[in-house]
C-alpha cells in the first residue's frame, strides 16, 4: 500500500487514557473534587444543586429504585422533557446498574407502546404533561388497568412487562407513585446493597438505550455502556477545554445523546455547571439563561442558533461570558457559524459530528483549529476513535474522495436491543459501525459530511426516517401506496413531504391525512406537505426515485435545492 496518509483512514492518537470506570464512580469523583461548587441549575424549576447535593440525591433515588424491587440490568423508561428529575434518573439508574431507556417526549401512544414493550421496561418515570401531550392520559388509555391498581402491581394487557409507574409532580394519580416518594422507600438493606453494587458493576455493562429508527421501519434500541458514554462526554468536554470554572447552557433535549452525554456527562467529568434554560427549546429563555447565569458555553443544533440570532430581542442580551460550545446534529451552515463566533462571542465554538450508535461523537473541531476549518468541516477524529471512508465494495477510498463513513473503537454501541440481525447489519465482523453517512477526509484529516446514504430527513435537528412514516401511512384504510421524503425548508432545514396513491375509488384530502397522523405519531413526523398522485417516478428496475419527487416539490414550492451531496 502507498503511504497510509493517502488513504481515508484516521486514528485519534491520544496521550490521555480512556476512563475505564462506571458512571457511579465518576460521580463519586466529581462529588469529592468539586463538592460545594454548583453542579446544576434548572431555571424553569428554580433548582440549584451543588455536586455534594446532586451526589446525595442520586444515592437516595438509586436506593429507592432498588427498594421498588428493580435489579441491575432491568430497564427503566424516562419520558419527560428537560428537568432535574431527568438528570437524577440518569445518574441514579447508572449508579444502581439499571438500564435507562430514553423515551422521546414527542412520542404518542403508538410509539410509546412499541418502545416500552420492545425493551421490556419494568418501570416508567413520566412527566404528567408536556406541550400538547397529556402523558398520564395517554398511559391510562394504553393501560386502563392503572385506575384500579396499587402502585407497583400493574398487570396491563398492552404493556405486559411494565409494573411500576412513577410520575413527576405533587398530584396523586391512581396506580402511580410520585417521584419524590421513591427516594424515601429505601432502608438500610437497600443502602448496603447500593454500596456493594459500587464494587460489582462493570464499566462495560449497558446502562442506556436510545431509540433511533432505521430505514427498515420500527425504531431500534441503541444500547450503550458506561464506558461508551462516559468517555465520549469526557472527550467532548476536553475538546471545548471546559473545566470546573465553566457553565454550560443546554437547551437541547436530554432524551438524545446531545443533552445527556455531550451535555450532562461532559460537565460531570470536568466539574462544569449544567444549566437547563427551560423544559423545551425556547430561544428567548436560552438567551436569558446565558446572560443571567453568565454561561461560558452553549449547545445547539443549527436551527436553534438561527432562532437565537434572529430573535428580535437578541441585541439586548449581554452574551460576553460565552467562549465555546457545540453546534451539531445536522450540517452547520458556514454563515451561521461565523455569526455565532462574532455576534455571540463564541470564539472557540466547535462543530461535532456523530450518531447515537457511536455514543455519539466521532469528529469534533478543536478550539484552536483555524476558523476557516472550524466553520467549514466537522473537525478531526476524536481521541481513541478510528474512522475510515469506504466505497460500495467496502474498500478504502483515497483522501479527498467521497464514501461511506465507518467508525470503530470504544464508542461503538453494544448493539440494538434484542435485534442481532439489525446489529449485524450495522456493525461488521471487524467492529466497524456503518454510519450511512457520506463523507470526505482531506489530507490533514479534517472531515466533511456530504450527504446520507440512507434517506433520513433532518427536520430542525429531529431525525425522521421516511420508511417509518411510510409504514405508518400504509395503515390508513384509503392509502394504496406512499412515498415520504424531505424537501428543503428555510426554517427547519428540511420538511417532510408525502406523495400518496389512494385506493381505487377512494377520496381524501391533505387535512384528513394529517389529522389522522396527528393523534397517532409524534408531531414532527406528520408530513407538512401531502400530494395525491397517480404514480411515482420509477427507475427501469422499479426503484422509486425520491430525488425526482424532491426536485418537483422544490419547484412547486418555489424553494432551491439546499441539500448537500
Ligand atoms: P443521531 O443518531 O440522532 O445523533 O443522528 C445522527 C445523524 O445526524 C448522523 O448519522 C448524521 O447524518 C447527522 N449529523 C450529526 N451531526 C452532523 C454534522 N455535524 N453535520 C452533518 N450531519 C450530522
Amino acid at each position: 500500500m502507498d503511504s497510509p496518509a493517502q488513504y481515508s483512514y484516521v486514528h485519534g492518537v491520544s496521550d490521555t487514557p480512556l476512563r475505564y470506570q462506571t458512571i457511579g464512580r465518576a460521580l463519586d469523583e466529581a462529588v469529592r473534587r468539586w463538592a460545594g461548587r454548583e453542579a446544576v441549575v434548572v431555571r424553569h424549576q428554580n433548582v440549584r444543586m451543588s455536586w455534594h447535593e446532586l451526589g446525595a440525591r442520586t444515592e437516595a433515588l438509586a436506593a429507592g429504585l432498588l427498594a421498588m424491587g428493580l435489579e441491575p440490568g432491568d430497564r427503566v423508561g424516562v419520558w419527560a422533557p428537560n428537568c432535574i428529575e431527568w438528570l437524577l434518573t440518569q445518574l441514579a439508574t447508572a449508579r444502581a446498574g439499571l438500564i435507562q431507556v430514553n423515551i422521546n417526549p414527542a412520542y404518542r401512544v403508538h410509539e410509546l407502546e412499541y418502545a416500552l414493550n420492545k425493551v421490556g421496561c419494568r418501570a416508567l418515570i413520566t412527566a404528567s404533561r408536556f406541550k400538547s401531550s397529556d402523558y398520564i392520559e395517554m398511559l391510562r388509555r394504553l393501560a386502563p388497568e392503572l385506575d384500579a391498581c396499587v402502585p407497583g402491581r400493574l398487570t396491563a394487557a398492552r404493556l405486559p412487562r411494565l409494573e411500576w409507574l412513577v410520575r413527576l409532580g405533587e398530584d396523586p394519580t391512581p396506580g402511580f407513585l410520585n417521584f419524590d416518594a421513591v427516594a424515601t422507600l429505601a432502608g438500610a438493606a437497600q443502602r448496603q446493597r447500593l454500596a456493594a453494587l459500587g464494587e460489582e458493576l462493570q464499566p462495560d455493562d449497558p446502562i442506556n438505550i436510545q431509540f433511533t429508527s432505521g430505514t427498515t421501519g420500527s425504531p431500534k434500541g441503541a444500547t450503550l455502556t458506561h464506558v461508551n458514554i462516559l468517555n465520549n462526554g469526557y472527550f467532548v468536554g476536553a475538546a471545548m477545554r471546559i473545566t470546573e470554572h465553566d457553565r454550560l447552557c443546554i437547551p437541547v433535549p436530554l432524551y438524545h445523546c446531545f443533552g445527556m452525554v455531550m451535555g450532562n456527562l461532559s460537565c460531570l467529568s470536568h466539574g462544569a455547571t449544567i444549566v437547563y434554560p427551560n423544559d423545551g427549546f425556547d430561544p428567548l429563555l436560552t438567551l436569558e439563561a446565558v446572560a443571567q447565569e453568565r454561561c461560558t458555553a452553549l449547545f445547539g443544533v443549527p436551527t436553534m442558533f438561527i432562532a437565537e440570532l434572529e430573535h428580535p430581542r437578541f441585541a439586548q442580551f449581554d452574551l460576553s461570558s460565552l467562549r465555546t460550545g457545540i453546534m451539531a446534529g445536522a450540517p452547520c451552515p458556514m454563515e451561521v457559524m461565523k455569526r455565532v463566533v462574532h455576534e455571540m462571542h463564541m470564539t472557540e465554538v466547535t462543530i461535532a459530528y456523530g450518531m447515537t450508535e457511536t455514543s455519539p461523537v466521532s469528529f469534533q473541531s478543536g478550539t484552536t483549529d483555524p476558523l476557516e476549518r472550524r466553520v467549514s468541516t466537522v473537525g478531526r477524529v476524536h481521541p481513541h476513535v478510528e474512522v475510515k471512508i469506504v466505497d460500495e465494495s467496502a474498500r478504502m477510498v483515497p483522501r479527498g474522495c467521497r464514501g461511506e463513513l465507518l467508525t470503530r473503537g470504544y464508542s461503538v454501541m453494544r448493539g440494538y436491543w434484542d435485534d442481532p440481525e439489525r446489529t449485524a447489519e450495522a456493525i461488521d465482523a471487524a467492529g466497524w459501525m456503518h454510519t450511512g453517512d457520506l463523507a470526505v477526509l482531506d489530507a490533514d484529516g479534517y472531515c466533511n459530511i456530504v450527504g446520507r446514504v440512507k434517506d433520513m430527513v433532518i427536520r430542525g435537528g429531529e431525525n425522521i426516517y421516511p420508511r417509518e412514516v411510510e409504514e405508518f401511512l400504509y395503515t390508513h384504510p384509503k392509502v394504496q401506496d406512499v412515498s415520504v421524503f424531505g424537501v428543503p425548508d428555510s426554517k427547519y432545514g428540511e420538511e417532510l413531504c408525502a406523495w400518496v396513491r389512494l385506493k381505487p375509488g377512494a377520496a381524501a384530502d391533505e387535512d384528513e391525512l394529517k389529522a389522522w397522523c396527528r393523534d397517532r405519531i409524534a408531531h414532527y413526523k406528520v408530513p407538512r406537505h401531502v400530494r395525491f398522485v397517480d404514480e411515482f417516478p420509477m427507475t427501469v428496475t422499479g426503484k422509486i426515485q425520491k430525488f425526482v419527487m424532491r426536485e418537483r416539490m422544490s419547484t412547486e414550492l418555489g424553494i432551491g435545492e439546499q441539500r448537500s451531496a
